[in-house]
């Protein structure tokens, strides 16, 4: 089996300035993901030929213009996923009653707002717990995406957080414990804990590289360039899955009213046409190696028959 899917978490531009304790965005740029990187993200989609799937936060469909956009999305062929209610970043730390409102009221929202029904979830921060994994399970969710085994990624949020913490400022980001780089990186049935196999919730994990386990995201593909992607990509070749998780700010750069990101994230300061070829490069390279395309949807169905 060689497949590939192409997921995008639709976090709006208000997340990223409380990632870096920045308060509120300006006005204009508040709904830069829905209002301008959904086209683009759907563009991409085409020239790529490919089905996206999109995880989606619920309360961001409260605006017409994003269900609107997000339904048409959907009824063009993309999946549309749950990412929660709020996307609150301490999700694991909530109450359960609160963790279930999170995953339950996110899907019902989904549903109300685009017609379209989500069967996928992947918690905020990549950040997952026994307990919120139980709650999926109880509530019928079919696939979990949130487990990201790189020790790279986990070791840079770390330090980015204690970082912000000296400049005395503070994240509202928090850092997973280490157990998670224990997770495989293949697709799996979770036990108890998470990170050992079981016969629980088929969980996709965030795709790393082959060896030296290095983050094969929209942030590292689109700081690595239209080259460089290419070789990311080819790390991962030979994995029956491969699993590209995007975000939309990924299609998005600074003169989309991102100025006040400039310092605080490299990859805002890239113009996204490069950051777009990026991406396409990394989908060129698994295309050629005999990958095809699916939603996490097909992707989950077709791993669960051999599961
Ligand atoms: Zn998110």
């Amino acid at each position: 089996m060689r497949l590939a899917s192409v997921s995008v978490d639709l976090d709006e531009i208000p997340n990223y300035f409380e990632i870096h304790g920045l308060g509120e965005p300006p006005e204009g740029a508040r709904t830069k993901v829905y209002d301008v990187a959904l086209d683009r993200l759907e563009g991409l989609a085409s020239a790529a030929r490919l089905p996206l799937t999109l995880f989606a936060i619920g309360q961001d469909l409260g605006r017409d213009a994003a269900a609107a956009g997000l339904r048409e999305a959907g009824d063009a062929g993309h999946e549309i996923a749950n990412h929660s209610l709020d996307h609150r970043y301490d999700l694991v730390r909530l109450g359960r009653e609160e963790i279930r409102r999170q995953v339950a009221e996110g899907a019902r929202v989904i549903r109300e707002r685009t017609g379209h029904d989500p069967v996928g979830f992947r918690a905020p921060g990549y950040t997952i717990t026994d307990e919120v994994f139980s709650v999926l399970e109880e509530e019928g969710v079919r696939y979990d995406a949130s487990v990201f085994p790189c020790p790279a990624y986990w070791a840079a949020k770390t330090a980015a957080i204690a970082g912000i913490a000296m400049r005395g400022r503070r994240s509202r980001s928090i850092v997973d414990t280490p157990n998670v780089l224990r997770a495989p990186t293949r697709p799996y049935r979770i036990g108890r804990p998470y990170w050992r196999r079981g016969d629980g919730l088929l969980e996709i994990p965030v795709q790393v590289t082959r060896g030296p386990r290095l983050p094969f995201i929209g942030t590292s593909v689109t700081l690595a360039g239209p080259e460089r992607a290419r070789l990311l990509a080819r790390m991962c070749v030979g994995e029956p899955l491969v699993n590209l998780e995007l975000h939309g700010i990924d299609v998005l750069d600074a003169d989309d009213g991102l100025d006040a990101l400039r310092p605080h994230q490299p990859d805002v300061r890239v113009p996204h046409g490069r950051k777009i070829d990026a991406v396409l490069s990394a989908c060129d390279v698994l295309r050629s190696a005999g990958y095809t395309f699916v939603t996490m949807r097909e992707a989950a169905a077709t791993l669960a028959e051999g599961a």
